[in-house]
């Protein structure tokens, strides 16, 4: 009695304590993602050894335009709203991630900003605690927690819900992608790059996809490649320091994840993505960019310690004065 008794307890502590053991493992997914890598590996090792060079040309320009998609559109665009963009940049925006294969953008942001939230916890799908594998490669082949919908309250969506292209891809989505993301390209190289069919599938099917899928799921992981580690010189949990100068701009990211400079795979303000972005600004694509400069920082910090405001409240002071500096200048830019 008194056994079954401690094992109702300690079911219960891990039950309340733990909400990702409610999340089972998608097998067919495991088999898709085996077979992906199985075939993408064998893709890349062609790209390298039996291809036209327009192939790679053409490999190398789908991967890239996916990973805008990816990184500059459902990350910093729709998950954190770091700028403004217009119609037309929406729509390749919506394209480019449909070719990238890896899910809706509502989708992809819905557990984004899930993972921003509960950030490090048990609720947070792509916990960095449990190291790089779970992070990486297992929170993306378990399903939704069975009490999704009583935390999913909180994560506001009304902003991405708005867009009609967004509407549109989650709503086609397969049909999107197997037409656009799928078959067109591998078609595309064979009828006007010469390819045979074995080599298509393989590099612009397989391969290709092999690279995107590792790109979307490295957002959600980056962190424990080129973020602080435990026990380091400022260690994870206390990033109070180095946010002063932008350094461990991972890290920099989860307090300030709307400052559109975060690059998701280089330092701050100068990686391809970022570099990408100010091409955009300067045709007039995008407008509203969203940053915070060191001394806005230094100021937070400060009210933090000579007054009763909290890191939160300091934060939040400085992204609406940020809105509010990105507002003007965009009225500055139209007259
Ligand atoms: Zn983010």
């Amino acid at each position: 009695m008194k056994e079954i008794k401690e094992e109702n307890n300690s079911n219960n502590i891990s039950s309340s304590n733990n909400e990702m053991k409610k999340r089972s493992m998608k097998w067919t997914a495991v088999l898709f993602y085996i077979y992906l890598h199985v075939f993408g590996v064998v893709g890349l090792y062609f790209l390298f050894i039996k291809v036209k060079w327009m192939t790679v040309f053409y490999f190398i320009f789908l991967v890239t335009s996916s990973s805008i998609g990816l990184t500059a559109g459902a990350h910093r665009l729709y998950a954190h709203q770091t700028f403004v963009a217009t119609s037309q940049l929406r729509l390749f925006i919506m394209l480019a991630h449909t070719i990238a294969g890896v899910g809706s953008i509502y989708n992809w942001v819905f557990w984004h900003r899930m993972h921003h939230k509960y950030y490090g916890t048990e609720k947070d799908p792509y916990n960095h605690k449990r190291g790089f594998f779970y992070s990486h490669v297992v929170s993306n082949l378990l399903s939704a927690p069975s009490d999704l919908k009583k935390y999913a309250r909180d994560i506001d969506m009304r902003d991405v819900d708005m867009d009609g292209y967004i509407w549109t891809q989650q709503k086609f989505y397969w049909i999107l992608f197997i037409v656009l993301g799928f078959l067109l390209p591998i078609h595309v190289a064979v009828v006007y790059l010469d390819e045979s069919y074995t080599n298509s599938f393989l590099i612009i099917g397989a391969a290709r996809l092999l690279l995107t899928t590792n790109i979307s799921w490295l957002v959600n992981s980056a962190l424990l490649v080129w973020g602080l580690k435990e026990g380091d010189k400022f260690p994870v949990d206390d990033n109070s320091v180095f946010f002063l100068s932008k350094s461990y701009w991972l890290n920099y990211h989860y307090m300030l994840p709307w400052d559109w400079k975060n690059d998701e795979f280089g330092a701050y303000e100068t990686g391809f993505i970022t570099f990408t972005i100010k091409i955009w600004r300067e045709l007039g694509l995008i407008n509203q960019l969203r940053t915070a400069t060191c001394n806005d920082v230094r100021e937070a910090l400060y009210k933090v310690a000579s007054s009763e405001m909290t890191m939160d409240e300091a934060l939040a002071e400085v992204k609406r004065n940020a809105e509010e500096t990105a507002y003007k200048e965009k009225l500055i830019y139209r007259h």
